[in-house]
């Protein structure tokens, strides 16, 4: 789960992190929030790791998603950012953490740049470094794709967030049958991470199988097994003030899934 649960309201630490481990949930992805820590500094860090292994939560990600590639006219400006980059990864490494990934809202020559920088970095190691799809046009699933076939390295991929994908027309086709399926599809090769949360009335972020949920929950996850999707997953619900049982819900959440893909009985459609 993410810790964007906590998001603007709550700080991280011990009661918050207590909090995940009293509903059964033990692995986490930690939202940058430099207001509170710094991904880049070791020391930091370092009392974020000794909160999370006093409630025995691990962290399997960074969410870097304050860390943006959108401003660096000099080569200067671009190295800099590259290092700030990788000593957020050298962080999570220390931290046991895999995936390492960005909003990076322009897509452009310099973020490609950066990407190859930081791919070269990771060689040798197990991390993924993944770009995460936008509603806004040019950073959707098909444009992500473009991209990546562009870098077309093993250790660069995408965090497929279900929140946030959009048609030409504008709705979200996670909640469309047949819509994961294509949306996988396209993402092939490319999946490293997948972000799930709830939707409805075209607003991302709810709490799984909140009130109205729309997300195509059973065929997203036929989907995922039928291509063998050996990644991580990562509920990413908002919480408080906004939602007031996101944990428990998501706690909840894989169950439901279970017993609602055993109960349809269709599987042979989509395998
Ligand atoms: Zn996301």
């Amino acid at each position: 789960m993410s810790t964007v649960v906590f998001w603007e309201y709550r700080p991280i630490g011990e009661n918050t992190l207590q909090e995940l481990a009293r509903q059964g949930i033990t692995r986490i992805e930690l939202l940058e929030s430099p207001e509170q820590f710094d991904m880049a500094d070791a020391k930091s860090m370092k009392y974020v790791a000794e909160s999370c292994r006093s409630c025995g939560i691990q962290i399997v990600a960074y969410h870097a998603h304050k860390t943006n590639f959108s401003d660096l006219e000099t080569e200067e400006k671009r190295r800099a950012r590259v290092d700030l980059c990788k000593r957020q990864i050298d962080t999570m490494l220390e931290l046991g953490g895999k995936v390492w990934g960005s909003h990076a809202r322009t897509a452009d020559g310099i973020l490609l740049k950066c990407y190859e920088d930081l791919a070269r970095y990771v060689e040798g190691t197990d991390v993924s470094v993944v770009l995460e799809n936008f509603k806004d046009e040019g950073l959707w699933v098909e444009d992500r794709v473009a991209f990546l076939d562009r870098i077309n390295h093993p250790h660069i991929g995408i965090v497929l967030d279900v929140g946030h994908v959009r048609d030409t027309r504008g709705a979200n086709p996670m909640t469309i049958p047949g819509g994961p399926t294509r949306v996988l599809t396209m993402c092939g090769k490319h999946l490293r991470f997948v972000h799930l949360h709830g939707f409805k009335d075209g607003v991302d972020h709810f709490p799984p199988f909140a009130r109205g949920d729309t997300m195509q929950w059973v065929e997203l996850f036929r989907m995922l097994r039928a291509f063998n999707y050996s990644g991580n997953i990562n509920f990413e619900p908002k919480g408080e003030p906004r939602h007031r049982n996101s944990i428990e819900m998501t706690a909840l959440a894989p169950e439901r899934i279970v017993k609602m893909e055993a109960s349809t009985g269709i599987l042979e459609e989509f395998v």
